[in-house]
């Protein structure tokens, strides 16, 4: 569910022309709908209506302080995986009481400012890192509250880099472990386990997956209170699926809540889910122009001014998104691929996509680009990054201002680099 619609052809971000939007930020430029992210807030927390629960927002799925914001405006928390989105997250106002920290390879820094942010829990990867956990909270006498996370080791059936509870993968600790995790912690005056946590993988398309896990870390749960060790939080994860495609039929909120609901419903527990992409992808777009239109013996690219260094998805993940122009006009279509101006062949939005007829200067939309877009951008080939625009109603804010050559310069020094110490090295 979006907010982007057509009228006469024109594509509509809520009641904004994006044509109008990108006349005033040209291109390439990330354009959310702000109605549509609390739309998303609106329909995970109706799905969760009778159970004590928090929603979590992802932040690494987009960390946009704004959307951050919204999110502590609406009530939600954050999920967080570094010091330094735990520090957007505090600065939007979501109070550490609602964060969680979740990843592997935590810094013993991390933890200190995890632990002094009064956090809800931070997931325990490891014994080794629970160990330092319990060495920084008796450093600073801050008891830490932990969450073991699980491995719960199902396969989500999604892409295999985006599956994070199989064995191979290096994410959380197997039922065996985690067992151990919670013996450990008992006598720890520093430790104070407090949840049992779990994250499968993203783009979960399916509830089975999603269920089985749940099952088997609420069977876990289950099996610690009868060790006398109560939990007062069981964690989800996130991994809901975002629609790519409007014809495809996925899981609604509801769907993967109902399946849940008989095994937690009678659980003196909070339940903690971590959305990210459910909440943020199907908000945004990335509109991009069309810069020249070039044909090989076999193929005819679109070449456009957004590449991989704007939008990684399609070359990391083989992830395929629908692109559209911004302006329809009824006409044939012809096959494209959809290529960017950086210096790889995996440089990609889309390849062989039937498209109206476009000429240089054509606006082209790529819809679904809100999760994992913006946020997994880089400066590769030395390409500021775009601006970002957040639209309500009638208003848009330019929640993020394009880069520039002074932003690529920005922390850089070539002091002591100078001829004599190049001629030394002849
Ligand atoms: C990435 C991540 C999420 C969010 O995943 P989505 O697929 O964006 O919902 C939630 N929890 C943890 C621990 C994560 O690493």
């Amino acid at each position: 569910m979006d907010y982007f619609h057509r009228k006469n052809g024109e594509l509509f971000c809520e009641d904004m022309k994006v044509s109008d939007i990108v006349r005033r930020y040209r291109t390439p430029l990330y354009i959310y709908s702000l109605k549509t992210q609390v739309h998303h807030f609106e329909v995970t927390s109706r799905a969760f209506r009778d159970i004590p629960h928090l929603i979590c927002y992802a932040a690494k799925a987009n960390s946009n302080i704004a959307f951050l914001k919204t999110a502590a405006l609406y009530g939600a928390g954050a999920d967080v995986v570094s010091g330094g989105e735990l520090q957007l997250a505090l600065k939007a106002g979501i109070r550490g009481e609602r964060i969680v920290f979740s990843g592997v390879g935590k810094e013993d820094s991390e933890i200190e400012l995890a632990l002094k942010s009064g956090i809800l829990f931070i997931c325990a990867e490891s014994l080794p890192e629970l160990e330092r956990i319990e060495a920084v909270a008796r450093k600073l006498k801050i008891p830490a509250p932990v969450a073991v996370r699980v491995n719960p080791d199902i396969d989500p059936e999604t892409h295999p880099y985006i599956a994070t509870g199989l064995k191979k993968t290096k994410f959380g600790m197997a039922e065996k472990e985690a067992k151990k995790a919670y013996v450990f912690c008992q006598g720890k005056k520093w430790l104070n386990p407090v949840g049992i946590s779990m994250h499968i993988g993203s783009q979960v398309e399916k509830v089975r997956p999603y269920y089985a896990a749940a099952s088997k870390i609420i069977g876990l749960y289950k099996k610690l209170r009868k060790q006398s060790i109560n939990l007062k939080y069981i964690d989800i994860g996130g991994g809901w699926a975002a629609h790519f495609e409007r014809k495809n039929k996925l899981p609604h909120p509801d769907d993967y809540v109902s399946a849940l609901y008989d095994l937690l419903k009678e659980l003196p527990v909070t339940v903690i889910a971590e959305p990210g992409r459910s909440i943020i992808a199907n908000a945004g777009i990335l509109v991009t122009r069309v810069i020249d239109i070039k044909k090989s013996e076999i193929k005819r690219f679109c070449v456009v001014d957004a590449g991989m260094n704007d939008f990684i998805r399609p070359a990391l993940y083989g992830a395929v998104h629908r692109i559209e122009p911004v302006g329809l006009k009824p006409g044939s279509k012809t096959t494209y691929d959809v290529v960017g101006p950086v210096c790889e062949s995996s440089d990609f939005l889309g390849k062989g996509l039937r498209l109206p007829r476009v000429k240089r200067g054509d606006l082209l939309a790529l819809f679904t680009a809100g999760a994992y877009g913006w946020s997994m951008s880089s400066n590769y080939n030395s390409r500021p990054r775009t601006a970002e625009i957040a639209v309500a109603g009638k208003r848009c804010f330019m929640i993020r201002r394009r880069e520039t050559a002074a932003d690529l310069l920005r922390g850089q020094s070539v002091k002591g680099i100078d001829r004599k110490l190049i001629e030394g090295l002849k």
